[in-house]
């Protein structure tokens, strides 16, 4: 077996015995296996062992793997920062965006989805309390930003997504989640249909799973570790 299909196991394993714990089906619960700094060869490694799922971060990168594993029929997802210049290409070879946080680009991107493909599927990215980024939505223009979302016709908004500071404590952890989770069931009591939290890394996946994600972006616990290479 190698390192790559014995990493997914014990991932699955983690997502499995979290549901357990917390009263979870873990068909609940995708798993976005994050490819970004790993080659193309890695991808098809974890795709033979069942994973069709990837999440990159960097718009270059990940058009050069999209084009060696074109065969494969994957599903991408991109969740990085996305800048004014680069939406025609997201909008272009992506089936999903995590990390929507403004306007303007929202409506570039459903101006710039082909019609060739299915709206593109799109996360705000919420800056909830704590967080050492600028990027994300402050929780209390949440709904203002997802119901205009929700609006423009080549986009369907399927829920929000957080990178919270990296906390060791689970107690921590978790009080960042459940912020999300409040904010995802107000969008629901106020009329929109949404389905998916995107939160959960590889060192707080349980505690994500513990506040309701229904999707893990996990890197680090399936490739190895990034910092060995860039
Ligand atoms: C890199 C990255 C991940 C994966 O993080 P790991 O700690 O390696 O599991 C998840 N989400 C985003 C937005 C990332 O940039």
């Amino acid at each position: 077996m190698t390192t790559i299909s014995a990493n997914l196991q014990a991932v699955h394993a983690r997502i499995d015995a979290a549901a357990r714990k917390f009263g979870r089906h873990p068909s609940e619960i995708t798993l976005l296996a994050v490819s970004k700094t790993w080659p193309a060869s890695d991808v098809r490694e974890a795709v033979a062992s069942g994973q069709r799922t990837f999440g990159e971060n960097y718009v270059q990168e990940a058009l050069g793997k999209r084009i060696e594993l074109a065969d494969l029929g994957l599903e991408w997802h991109f969740i990085g920062p996305l800048q004014r210049n680069k939406t025609r290409l997201v909008a272009e070879t992506f089936d999903w965006l995590h990390t929507l946080d403004r306007l303007d680009i929202a409506e570039r991107l459903s101006a710039q989805r082909p019609d060739s493909r299915p709206p593109m599927q799109v996360c705000l990215q919420v800056n909830i309390s704590g967080e050492n980024t600028k990027n994300g939505v402050a929780l209390a223009e949440v709904n203002a930003l997802a119901q205009q979302i929700a609006a423009l016709p080549r986009l369907t908004l399927r829920g929000l997504m957080a990178i919270p500071a990296p906390q060791e404590d689970e107690a921590q952890q978790r009080d960042a989640f459940r912020q999300l989770r409040e904010a995802f069931l107000q969008l629901n009591n106020n009329g929109l249909q949404l389905d998916t939290l995107s939160m959960g890394m590889s060192h707080d996946l349980e505690a994500a799973i513990a506040e309701g994600a229904t999707l893990l972006r996990i890197g680090t616990a399936i490739f190895g570790n990034r910092k060995n290479k860039l």
